[in-house]
């Protein structure tokens, strides 16, 4: 694992500020995935259970990350996969690592306890990961970005799905009295949701700002914009950033530094949350 994760300046058509590459940690278990999982596996070791349960869609990240580090520590994996069975390069991926794969109808898998329940509730050995890694532990993972970091920030930006990591964040923000301000870019349709996720973890202030138009139609839409403000952004900085996730955050943070929301002057940092996997889905598109 490359970590501490390095911290690269960027200019970007005349706009300065770092990246934080957590998308270096592994090549599998890229960058969030890896925060979050990190405290889990202790806990794992801790209850002395062999087999990792998770749930996630087809093109999921953490299914994807769940299954390298299972295989890293030894330990057995399971995945409820989302819907009808289908194949993909990330599922490949995931059964490469030696992950069991449970493909299950979309209205079973809402209730994930039931799930695992029903095919676990009998087998002490197995673990409870809730989707995307979701839950307090990795929230304890994900506040470590802040302590790796050599500079104080005025503005850290990051993606969010669940919220998790941006729950992390806050938290390390506030633990070290830092007057960063951090911007949530939610990639769902209506995710102010992650609000109330977040205080679940910490408490809230004005140190957190969400922007919430940003989503581009909702979890894994994007549109031409998008696509071709990721292949000039990878032109001109080197860095790649998927369609899913960290584009759209890459966007926003452009878009506030364009309009002057965001000082040019100020110290920036963009949080690289990973899934660069995504990106295989969408390479015929890309020029
Ligand atoms: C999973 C993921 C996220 C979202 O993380 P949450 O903690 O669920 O908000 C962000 N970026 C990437 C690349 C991811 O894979």
């Amino acid at each position: 694992m490359n970590l501490p994760s390095p911290l690269q300046t960027v200019n970007y058509r005349n706009f300065l500020f770092d990246i934080k590459r957590d998308d270096l940690i592994d090549p599998h278990v890229s960058g969030n995935k890896w925060r979050k999982l990190k405290y889990v596996i202790e806990d794992v070791k801790r209850l002395k259970k062999t087999q990792l349960v998770t749930f996630g869609g087809a093109y999921s990240n953490h299914l994807v990350a769940t299954a390298a580090v299972a295989a890293h520590n030894q330990l057995c994996a399971t995945a409820f996969v989302r819907g009808e069975a289908v194949k993909n390069s990330m599922l490949d991926i995931c059964q490469h690592y030696g992950m069991r794969l449970l493909f299950v109808p979309r209205d079973e898998y809402r209730n994930k306890s039931a799930l695992f329940m029903r095919y676990f509730g009998n087998d002490d050995s197995a673990y409870f990961i809730d989707e995307g890694g979701a839950g307090g532990l990795a929230t304890l993972g994900c506040a470590e970005i802040i302590d790796e970091l050599p500079n104080v920030y005025d503005h850290i930006f990051c993606a969010a799905g669940t919220g998790t990591t941006v729950a992390g964040l806050l938290k390390g923000i506030t633990e070290k009295s830092l007057h960063t301000k951090l911007h949530a870019v939610p990639v769902l349709k209506n995710g102010g949701f992650i609000k109330e996720e977040i205080a679940k973890y910490t408490i809230i202030d004005d140190r957190l700002e969400l922007h919430l138009d940003y989503h581009f139609g909702g979890y894994a839409k994007y549109n031409q914009i998008l696509l071709d403000f990721l292949t000039d952004f990878t032109h001109i900085t080197g860095v790649k950033v998927d369609q899913v996730y960290t584009a759209k955050m890459c966007y926003a943070a452009m878009q506030l530094l364009g309009t002057g929301k965001i000082p040019a002057n100020d110290k920036i940092l963009l949080l690289h949350t990973g899934g660069l996997l995504g990106l295989t889905g969408i390479q015929h598109l890309l020029p």
